[in-house]
């Protein structure tokens, strides 16, 4: 008789693999089923995840109260995943924030127990050299505030799973199925059983679904700009940038990558862009992204930093997976099967927070959250 899990998590990016470490460490059999990211993403076929990168920002400050909960509460946890791996993810170096929606935002960190608060634009020039000119009203969140490298909290959370006896199956899924004692997992690799089943795929896996999700896949271009590591530089998002093609942008700080090369990463969201159809996914990640993106982003960094010695450029193609609602779903869709899925763009710093939600899922007690379960319902498209 094959082994039978309590649970498969399906997916082993941020999500999931927050999910299968507070499974496992709950004392639920679980095993966590997903490839480890493309070595070539200009030849592989896939699936590609959102999280390849060394750099997501992190903050209180955010759209919503569920939002900036979810943040705090993860957060809270970044140096106990750190201390216990042994793996060092976070930096606080603070945030700027210009938004129309710059107070929304605070109230939200208030009540999350944040610490943003309002400045003023001069007050960004001389402490951080940010040239914001686009007058709307700007925050300025301290640490724990700033940003996480999203490989190193995946590589993190693996580990811990792996520790608390979670077993990890480095391969994609093909196919879920339903049978008498539960569901298997399967592909080119062979398969596993568990009772249920939490799917965390991301912008990928919808054919493993019987059900079809409101997903919007949107089409995103990062660009790094070489310059040298700049102790006084916040992570910064700015809505309504110099480039009047975007309307939003982030950045993360420099920050050293994999080949050595050290570069602030700036990205953002062209006006008025359509979702990448699920089928033309692989083709976009394999790609370099929008050249006209790229510009735009380029335009903009060097508009807010105008002193800024960039030194080379390299653009690259990601995907941020919407949902209806702003919100994660998690929730059950099927018989015996939940979905962690939808980031917004936004769940990198939250991830173990989502994980940890999802994970109740599958305990005696179900959801039983201050957080309201019905603000991450699924909705069916
Ligand atoms: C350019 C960019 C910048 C971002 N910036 C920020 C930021 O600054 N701050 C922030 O908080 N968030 C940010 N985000 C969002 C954040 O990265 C995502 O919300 C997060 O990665 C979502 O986590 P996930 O686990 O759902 O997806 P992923 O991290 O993509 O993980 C999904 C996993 O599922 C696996 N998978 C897919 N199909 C299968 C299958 N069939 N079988 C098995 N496994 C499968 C994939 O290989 C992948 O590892 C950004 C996203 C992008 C694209």
């Amino acid at each position: 008789m094959p082994e039978l899990y309590d649970v498969a998590v399906v997916g082993r990016g941020l999500i999931g693999s927050a999910a299968a470490r507070h499974l496992a460490e709950s004392g639920i059999k679980v095993v966590a089923v997903g490839p480890d990211e493309p070595t070539d993403r200009r030849v592989s076929l896939g699936p590609f995840c959102s999280h390849p990168d060394e750099g997501r920002i992190t903050r209180v400050a955010g759209r919503t109260p569920i939002w900036s909960q979810m943040a705090a509460r993860s957060i809270r946890r970044y140096a106990d995943i750190s201390e216990r791996s042994g793996i060092d993810f976070h930096r606080g170096c603070g945030l700027v924030t210009s938004s129309p929606k710059a107070d929304e935002w605070i109230e939200n960190s208030e009540i999350a127990g944040g610490n943003a608060r309002s400045v003023d634009r001069q007050w960004v020039v001389d402490q951080t050299g940010i040239s914001l000119d686009n007058g709307h009203p700007v925050l300025y969140e301290g640490a724990p505030a700033g940003y996480i490298n999203p490989r190193r909290l995946v590589e993190a959370q693996n580990k811990l799973a792996a520790a608390a006896g979670a077993v990890i199956v480095k391969e994609a899924a093909s196919s879920l199925t339903h049978t008498n004692t539960g569901h298997t997992v399967a592909g080119t690799w062979g398969s596993v059983s568990a009772q249920r089943v939490l799917v965390t795929t991301g912008a990928f896996g919808s054919e493993l679904l019987e059900c079809s999700l409101d997903l919007r896949r949107m089409p995103r271009t990062t660009v790094t700009a070489e310059m040298p590591f700049n102790e006084e530089l916040p992570s910064l998002i700015c809505v309504d940038p110099p480039d009047e093609r975007l309307d939003d942008i982030y950045w993360v700080p420099p920050v050293r990558y994999r080949n050595g090369r050290v570069a602030l990463k700036i990205g953002g969201s062209l006006r008025n862009s359509s979702p990448v159809p699920q089928t033309a996914l692989t083709e976009w990640f394999q790609g370099d992204g929008d050249p006209i993106e790229a510009e735009a982003l380029k335009s903009s960094l060097m508009s807010l930093l105008p002193n800024a010695q960039i030194d080379s450029w390299v653009q690259k193609p990601c995907v941020v997976t919407n949902t209806a609602t702003e919100h994660p779903y998690i929730g059950w869709v099927e018989d015996g099967v939940a979905v962690a899925i939808g980031g917004c763009g936004s769940a990198a710093k939250s991830s173990d927070e989502l994980g940890r939600l999802a994970s109740t899922l599958f305990t005696s007690d179900g959801w039983n959250d201050s957080l309201p379960a019905n603000a991450f319902e699924p909705i069916f498209s």
